[in-house]
């Protein structure tokens, strides 16, 4: 450690307490990775702040040494943007996991960043409240506004960036700002709001979130319908969709990954491409929806759809969903996973869906296909094993076909996992000039590049 760094640490322990700051090689090595097949790479130091004047001075100190700071979540991300390529320091938020505020009337809360969305979830039920966006892993608030995430309810109520209100932020020179406001619309400024949200620690920690919350619909139903063909199921959602139905959750599993439900969440669900679906609202209007949905699914071949109303069947399906990607970790000791995230206009859907199919059995891979198709997102799960480079290399290049594919249709490289390393090179192809505007306000807002940097903006070649 050079003199610098060890002056830079003596300076830390000085607006942090003893136990805050650690080099312990356990504790950097949990944050020298991600949930992805992205190689690992050891932070410096890793800080637990408390507060956001804590985060502030952590991060001028940062400034004044030229350190690269790399904030952190729960490290659920899957495309690599925790890794610490070039070392520095990560700030850990689990400490700062308190609901600060519920607005009950105004359907607002106020959280902290490393608050969980289980956990708020928990906090908000006896308010008759709940917060909508729910990706897989039990991410943190901070991280899932940073990434812009999404989840299997995004088709009625929105993505993360439809939720922030407002967000505290501390810049890269320690200056903390607030983005938004309380009102449920604003014409006044730029939207900062939508520009932090997505920026994968580029740009700013937050510290503190003010999010929409719902109330709890008075009736909830879901349903398992399984089909004959991917095709079918796909166009079965398209239709749901242009009926004007308003599901509330429509989710996707082909057969293989049903195998994978079975087997790790001990259900017998049918094994053939599946839609889980699930409705919100009163009683009658309910019926309607359902009434209408089974027409529709019939005219899409629907082989069997069953409804489950009770509470606890509910939760076992989408317990059995939300486990599937650890569903196939379990079911691959030793292997690495591999997520693709492409998005496309959904009337683009079934075709797209049909050539994953066929490019994966064409590269000889072994995935599953899910998504959340009610917002033309899916998923080619792939379970790779790094010490076999053409394994690895028949994954990249699958994973580049079908983001191509996607591209030249008006889609998108990635529909809410985000971009860190692993989509930088879709990056100028996607955005083209409006990637050079990006690389400015980068550069206005974190001049020395501290802030994840080779994120999302590629600065220089990874070595
Ligand atoms: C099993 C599984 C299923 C998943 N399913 C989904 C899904 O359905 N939908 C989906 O969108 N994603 C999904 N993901 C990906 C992941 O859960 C999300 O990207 C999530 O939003 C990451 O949250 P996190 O708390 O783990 O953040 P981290 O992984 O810790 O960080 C993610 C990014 O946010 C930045 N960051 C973290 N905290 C802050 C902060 N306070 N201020 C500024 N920047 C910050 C980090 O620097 C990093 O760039 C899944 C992941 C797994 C493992």
């Amino acid at each position: 450690m050079g003199t610098d760094t060890v002056n830079f640490v003596n300076a830390l322990k000085e607006v942090l307490s003893e136990e805050q700051v650690t080099e312990n090689q356990t504790v950097r090595e949990l944050h020298g990775r991600d949930e992805s097949y992205h190689e690992e790479c050891l932070p410096d130091l890793v800080v637990f702040p408390e507060t956001t004047k804590q985060v502030s001075e952590v991060v001028k100190l940062a400034n004044n040494y030229k350190i690269p700071v790399v904030p952190f979540g729960l490290g659920s991300s899957l495309e690599g943007h925790v890794i610490p390529y070039e070392n520095g320091i990560t700030i850990d938020f689990s400490r700062m996991n308190h609901i600060l505020e519920v607005r009950e009337s105004d359907f607002l809360v106020r959280v902290q960043p490393g608050v969980t969305r289980t956990q708020l979830n928990k906090g908000l039920k006896k308010y008759g409240l709940f917060f909508s966006v729910d990706p897989g892993a039990d991410a943190t608030l901070g991280g899932m506004a940073a990434t812009n995430a999404s989840g299997t309810t995004s088709v009625k109520y929105g993505v993360m960036r439809d939720q922030v209100r407002d967000l505290e932020v501390v810049l890269a020179d320690g200056e903390i700002i607030h983005t938004g406001n309380l009102a449920a619309k604003s014409s006044s400024g730029y939207h900062l709001n939508g520009l932090f949200v997505g920026s994968e620690g580029t740009l700013g920690c937050f510290t503190e979130l003010t999010l929409k919350v719902y109330g709890i619909p008075e009736h909830i139903m879901a349903a398992r319908a399984s089909f004959p063909t991917l095709n079918n199921a796909v166009e079965a959602v398209v239709s749901i969709l242009q009926a004007g139905v308003p599901i509330a959750r429509v989710e996707l599993v082909d057969e293989t990954s049903m195998k994978q439900v079975n087997d790790f969440s001990d259900t017998s669900y049918k094994e053939s491409p599946t839609l889980f679906l699930e409705f919100h609202g009163n009683e009658a209007g309910l019926k309607q929806d359902v009434a209408f949905t089974r027409e529709i699914v019939k005219e899409h071949h629907c082989l069997d759809i069953e409804f489950e109303t009770d509470t606890a069947a509910r939760n076992r399906l989408w317990e059995a969903r939300h486990n599937l990607a650890y569903a196939y970790i379990h079911g691959h000791p030793g292997k690495k996973m591999m997520v693709t995230d492409v998005c496309l206009p959904i009337s683009e859907l079934s075709d797209a869906i049909s050539h994953a199919r066929e490019a994966v059995d064409a590269l000889g891979l072994n995935g599953g296909i899910l998504g959340h198709v009610g917002d033309g997102n899916y998923h080619v799960l792939l379970m790779i094993d790094m010490g076999n480079p053409d394994e690895v290399a028949r994954a990249e290049k699958f994973n580049e076909q079908i983001v191509l594919y996607a591209l030249k249709r008006g889609g998108t490289c990635t529909g809410e996992h985000g971009v860190g390393v692993g989509k930088q090179k879709y990056q100028q192809k996607e955005h083209g000039q409006a990637l050079q505007v990006m690389e400015k306000i980068k550069q206005a807002l974190d001049p020395d590049n501290l802030f994840n940097p080779n994120k999302i903006i590629k600065t220089k070649e990874r070595v």
